[in-house]
């Protein structure tokens, strides 16, 4: 097995499948957001590869689908446990690996990685099947493990993303073959090790590494595969959407965000400056994020001035050190596209309010406003992923609405407001999946949750997530039949 060291800790960089490490020809390199060095040389899938994971994943099938729902929450549990355990270096790869703030890394989304799996068992045992009379039947909704399931992950928070999109897979009785993003593979290869310490079944949970273009479609294009459960771009969403759909696969897919940001003249205008200013918050690469700021008129000046007075106060620098406030972006590749978007944005007639270029030396990007020309600019319609906001002003409720549902893109929203009433009604008129009121990201994780347009197909969260990772029978039964 190939491993390496990266912030101390060794980390296989290898393909897990049916519980043992393989190795591929080619490989390709993993490098640090921090400084740009060489972190790892990781295995390059092809279609063989994938060929045999899904192999591995069909055998693992018959035994991790039969474990009783008791034994295998016991399984998660155990996984959670040991993944709190290793919180610590969990945060540290990932940390170097993404470029995210070890702190946040470390206390919120490893620790939500946890989180994931006991909310996900605990659903398991509870679950009661829906059962109830009529047409002098007896009725019952049995929830049957839909088989080896296909999850693929993007670069952004990928330890809690891919854990979110694993837990109900694998809770619900599916062995899964997991595909990391290219760009921050390597707590996968961790996430794999605890789970034979966890006591996973071989080929219950399987990682194939490698380029979504190579081995990501040859996976979900294997019609042995009976779930594909996606995280990434609507583009790589249609790609993948065909081949489910020439195997007949159920599918969901999370894809981006234009997140609105309504702030209405009764606000608590500070709490809303500071929280918009957050919004810069991992550089931006956040599909939840409100990155576009949707203002009163009356109180834009005011709420400009604070939004600075907090802006001003972030720090940018190395995502190790706790008095870091925004980390660098993730790839030379993804800084270069963010500033394309800026600088069209410039070449349009947009007025960049604040920020608007690269740091030079390193991965960050300035934090930017953009007051655009139009709500038709490229900037306000399409998804930046970085830490670019834009500014409109709006005169009345029916404006706001009418600029929040102005987009493509229907994920999430948040609402400023000290009228309960409003929040009320504006809520239910905007188009996106998540709609925080005064507050943001903060969730019940048995929620809904997904997006409307196209920030994607289905609903993860709670029951949700299990329902679309089993085959729903209904069992009906004559009551005269019964003795
Ligand atoms: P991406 O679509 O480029 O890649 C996502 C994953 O798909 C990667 O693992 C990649 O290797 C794989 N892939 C690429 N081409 C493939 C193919 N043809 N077949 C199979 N797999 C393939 O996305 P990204 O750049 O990694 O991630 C950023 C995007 O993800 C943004 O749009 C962001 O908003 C979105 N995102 C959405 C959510 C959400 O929950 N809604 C969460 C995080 C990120």
């Amino acid at each position: 097995m190939t491993r390496q060291v990266v912030e101390g800790v060794s980390v296989p960089t290898d393909h897990f499948i049916g519980g043992r490490w393989v190795s591929s020809p080619r490989r390709f390199e993993t490098r640090s957001p921090i400084g740009w060095e060489l972190l790892a040389e990781v295995a390059r899938g092809d279609a063989d590869t994938a060929a045999a994971a899904v192999g591995a994943a069909v055998e693992s099938f018959a035994a991790w689908s039969a474990m009783s729902i008791g034994d295998r929450a016991g399984v998660l549990h155990r996984l959670a446990d040991l993944i709190e355990a290793h919180t610590d270096e969990i945060a540290r790869v990932e940390t170097r690996d993404m470029g995210f703030l070890f702190e946040s890394m470390k206390q919120r989304l490893v620790a939500r990685g946890a989180l994931n799996f006991r909310t996900y068992a605990d659903l398991m045992v509870g679950h009661r099947n829906r059962t109830w009379d009529a047409k002098n039947m007896w009725n019952q909704v049995q929830r049957q493990p839909a088989g080896p399931a296909v999850v693929i992950t993007p670069w952004n928070a990928p330890f809690m993303l891919s854990t979110w999109k694993l837990a109900p897979a694998l809770a619900a009785g599916n062995s899964v073959i997991h595909k990391p993003a290219e760009w921050s593979p390597l707590t996968a290869g961790l996430l794999a090790e605890l789970t034979v310490e966890a006591g996973f079944p071989p080929g219950a949970y399987n990682v194939v590494q490698g380029v979504g273009s190579e081995v990501g479609a040859a996976l979900v294009a294997d019609p042995r595969v009976r779930r594909i459960s996606f995280t990434g771009s609507p583009d790589t969403a249609r790609t993948i959407g065909q081949a489910a759909a020439t195997n007949i696969v159920p599918f969901t897919a999370e894809l981006g965000g234009k997140g609105a940001f309504l702030v209405f003249a009764d606000a608590d205008l500070d709490a809303a400056a500071h929280r918009a200013a957050w919004q810069y918050d991992d550089s931006g690469q956040v599909c939840l994020a409100g990155t576009r700021l949707l203002v009163a008129a009356e109180v834009r000046d005011e709420f400009l001035t604070r939004f600075h007075q907090h802006a001003d106060a972030l720090v940018l620098g190395d995502p190790r050190d706790p008095t870091t406030d925004i980390a660098p972006l993730v790839h030379p590749d993804h800084r270069d596209r963010v500033h394309g978007f800026v600088e069209r944005a410039r070449a349009a007639g947009d007025v960049i309010v604040r920020g608007g270029r690269p740091v030079t030396g390193s991965l960050h990007y300035e934090p930017t406003l953009i007051e655009p020309a139009s709500n038709l600019s490229e900037v306000v319609q399409r998804e930046i992923f970085g830490p670019v906001l834009t500014l409109q002003s709006f005169a009345d409720e029916a404006e706001a609405i009418a600029l929040a549902n102005s987009t493509p893109y229907g994920l999430s929203a948040q609402i400023w407001t000290s009228s309960r009433l409003r929040a009320e009604r504006v809520g239910a008129a905007v188009r996106a999946g998540l709609v925080w009121v005064n507050t943001f990201l903060v969730r019940d994780l048995t929620a809904p949750f997904g997006g409307c347009g196209i920030s994607g197909i289905g609903r993860e969260g709670g029951d949700y997530a299990l329902d679309f990772h089993s085959d729903l029978k209904t069992l009906m039964i004559l009551d005269d039949s019964t003795e």
